[in-house]
């Protein structure tokens, strides 16, 4: 590890001594993706999987994920099922009543483009046309261990970005 604003003998010392350099901005974003909060919000087939995920034999409490039962108590937005358009604009005041800062997952082939009914009048062909979406999951239902995944990766993109570096979707 190169410490920022130190030569590479100075980083060398620091580590050699136990001393660890780091910034507000980082041990913010360290504990903000180890306490992730997602809403309990499930629109179809794929929030059982969600379900799975969450219980005993998966067991996202391990990486400080816990689900919570309002969106004022929530971080994160896993959308895991199909969007209509009737739920849309639900989706979206739900979305607009988590606290910032805040993080969308679209679990699911039916979250990122429509999936199996991508040509039906009433879905909504991505969720990312109505929230920014931060993480994709593939698949038709993503099984737990492929959601765990997209969080850990949610995770990273997290800390990284709190490191000041930008991480595309
Ligand atoms: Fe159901 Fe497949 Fe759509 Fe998930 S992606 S909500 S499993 S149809």
């Amino acid at each position: 590890i190169h410490y920022e604003g130190f030569t590479e003998e100075e980083s060398q010392e620091l580590r050699r001594a136990g001393v660890v350099v780091s910034t507000l901005e980082q041990i913010k974003g360290w504990a903000r993706s180890n306490s992730l909060w997602p809403m309990t919000f499930g629109l179809a087939c794929c929030a059982i999987e969600m379900m799975g995920a969450g219980a005993s034999h998966y067991d996202l409490d391990r990486f400080g994920i816990i689900f919570r039962a309002s969106p004022r108590q929530s971080d994160v937005m896993i959308v895991a099922g199909t969007v209509t358009k009737k739920m849309a604009p639900l989706l979206r005041r739900l979305y607009d009543q988590m606290p910032d800062p805040k993080w969308v997952i679209a679990m699911g082939s039916c979250a990122t483009a429509g999936g199996p009914y991508v040509r039906s009048y009433s879905v909504v062909k991505g969720v990312d046309q109505i929230v920014p979406v931060d993480v994709y999951i593939p698949g038709c239902p993503p099984s737990p261990p492929a959601l765990i995944y997209g969080l850990n990766k949610l995770q990273e993109k997290i800390r990284t970005e709190a490191a000041g570096k930008r991480v595309s979707s």
